[in-house]
């Protein structure tokens, strides 16, 4: 059967880039019939955080590969014994050897050409001792060729591959050795990964073959690239999951969107069912360039799928944002919002919700275009209020003011009460709102006006016309 992993190292947040390679590897699996593996490459003692493997299997979970629905996790740092037995049985059995030069050693005679280890131990016959390394004695003639589903048959030139250290001088074996020891251990069939792994690839092929296995198919899919194509990275661009999870993405956009790096459904499509990725994805199709990684697409698709919500899924999705509590377990808590929690009614939001999920592409812009019904005063945008208050502006509040006291509660006939004070000053119904809006919202821009001051309530809209006359 088919055995794939995923095998991050929890160094950090988890990267886009990373839960990328995840779905793919989770699909390939379902649809082969064979089973994920889950393994934390945790050996990297400085770097490593357990909040951090927290971290990826909840955004595992969220981007919707559940914890019930994979093996492990393993973690390899619990593997150490059979990393070094890997390394010992090569030098045992003459394929790897014990190396005593310096990095400065290697430098000084090599000058200015240097192309890796120039094998200058390899025939010494160095036993094991004090800072001596293992090395991996590779092949000086032919070539490896490793079998790629994205890239077909990269060949590497053997004599172009140094022979490269297996284990420290303390006798612990590097990453390259246990996660190749890992895979072996684990039965994996496939390795699919991102495609900065790719010059590793025929040293660990030859490691497999060392070792008397039959190497893995790899896939390496396309690296993942900001707008200036370059590598997405974590000082420059925004790449952890965690953090478009707490701006209000949501799962099924996000991933969704994720899958299109490098492939897409058939038929034009871009938006399409999960079912429909499951069916149609192929590791074969995935386009081996680098995959950009759009944002501004990303937020588009997103506002997309707020809009396909029930209304009642869209008040859900919301509740993080208006009750400041995490999105998903072990989240990051999103900020809280502006306004005191006993004034928040869920009544008033459940009114004003459809108007917001029509305009809205990231979950968290609920906030802003909500707080007026829920602060006690609104939200004092300067500029806005410098812009709306010009000359005129106080006549014409005074005037809504007697029109909508005289007026009924209702988005219609508020509407009409003030488009006739606006035509009364020769004024089309935008300008005339501006100012109502800024007083009673305090910002320019927001829901649709009248369905917010009929939600509003006479009382509190009447107040606040008030106030800004005041
Ligand atoms: N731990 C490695 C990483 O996070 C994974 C390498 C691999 O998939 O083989 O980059």
């Amino acid at each position: 059967t088919v055995r794939v992993r995923f095998a991050p190292s929890p160094t950090g947040m988890f990267h886009v880039g990373g839960a990328r390679s995840a779905l793919q590897n989770w699909i390939y699996a379902k649809q082969q019939g064979g089973v994920f593996v889950l393994r934390i490459e945790d050996t990297d003692a400085a770097r490593n955080r357990p909040e951090w493997t927290e971290g990826i299997l909840n955004a595992l979970a969220w981007i919707g590969i559940a914890r019930d629905t994979y093996e492990g996790p393993y973690f390899q740092s619990t593997y150490a014994e059979q990393h070094t037995a890997a390394a010992h049985r090569l030098y045992q059995e003459g394929k790897a050897y014990y190396c005593g030069c310096t990095r400065e050693m290697v430098q000084e005679r090599a000058g200015a050409q240097f192309r890796g280890y120039d094998g200058f131990c390899r025939d010494r016959s160095l036993g094991p001792g004090e800072g001596r390394a293992l090395r991996f004695r590779t092949p000086d003639e032919g070539s490896t060729v490793v079998v790629d589903l994205v890239r077909g048959e990269p060949t590497f030139e053997n004599k172009l591959l140094e022979d490269f250290v297996i284990a420290r001088g303390d006798g612990s074996a590097v990453f390259l050795l246990a996660n190749v020891v890992d895979d072996m251990t684990m039965g994996i069939t496939h390795v699919i990964r991102a495609e900065e792994h790719l010059p590793n690839t025929p040293k660990q092929q030859l490691l497999w073959v060392a070792l008397g296995h039959t190497p893995p198919i790899w896939a390496h899919v396309p690296v993942v690239v900001n707008e200036k194509r370059q590598k997405l990275s974590k000082r420059r661009d925004k790449v952890a999951l965690e953090q478009y999870r707490d701006e209000g993405y949501l799962s099924d956009a996000m991933r969704n969107y994720l899958m299109l790096l490098g492939w897409a459904p058939s038929g034009d499509r871009e938006i399409v069912p999960w079912s429909v990725i499951e069916d149609e994805f192929r590791l074969e199709e995935v386009n081996p360039s680098p995959a950009f990684f759009d944002e501004r697409k990303l937020r588009a698709f997103n506002g997309e799928y707020i809009r396909a919500l029930s209304l009642p899924d869209f008040v859900a999705a919301c509740q993080p944002w208006l009750t400041g509590t995490p999105v998903a377990p072990g989240g990051t808590d999103v900020p809280a919002p502006p306004w005191d929690p006993s004034a928040y009614d869920p009544k008033v939001f459940e009114a004003l919700a459809p108007h917001a999920q029509t305009r809205i592409a990231l979950l968290s812009e609920v906030v802003p275009n909500v707080d007026f019904a829920f602060l006690d005063e609104p939200v004092a945008d300067e500029a806005s209020w410098a812009k709306a208050m010009k000359d005129g502006a106080a006549d014409l509040l005074d005037a809504s003011i007697a029109a909508f006291e005289a007026s009924s509660w209702d988005a219609e006939s508020l509407k009409a009460a003030l488009e006739a004070v606006g035509t009364e000053r020769g004024l089309k119904l935008g300008k005339a709102q501006a100012p109502i809006r800024v007083a009673v919202t305090g910002r320019s821009v927001g829901l649709p006006l009248f369905e917010s001051l009929e939600i509003l309530g006479r009382d509190r809209t009447l107040g606040r016309l008030r106030a800004a006359r005041a």
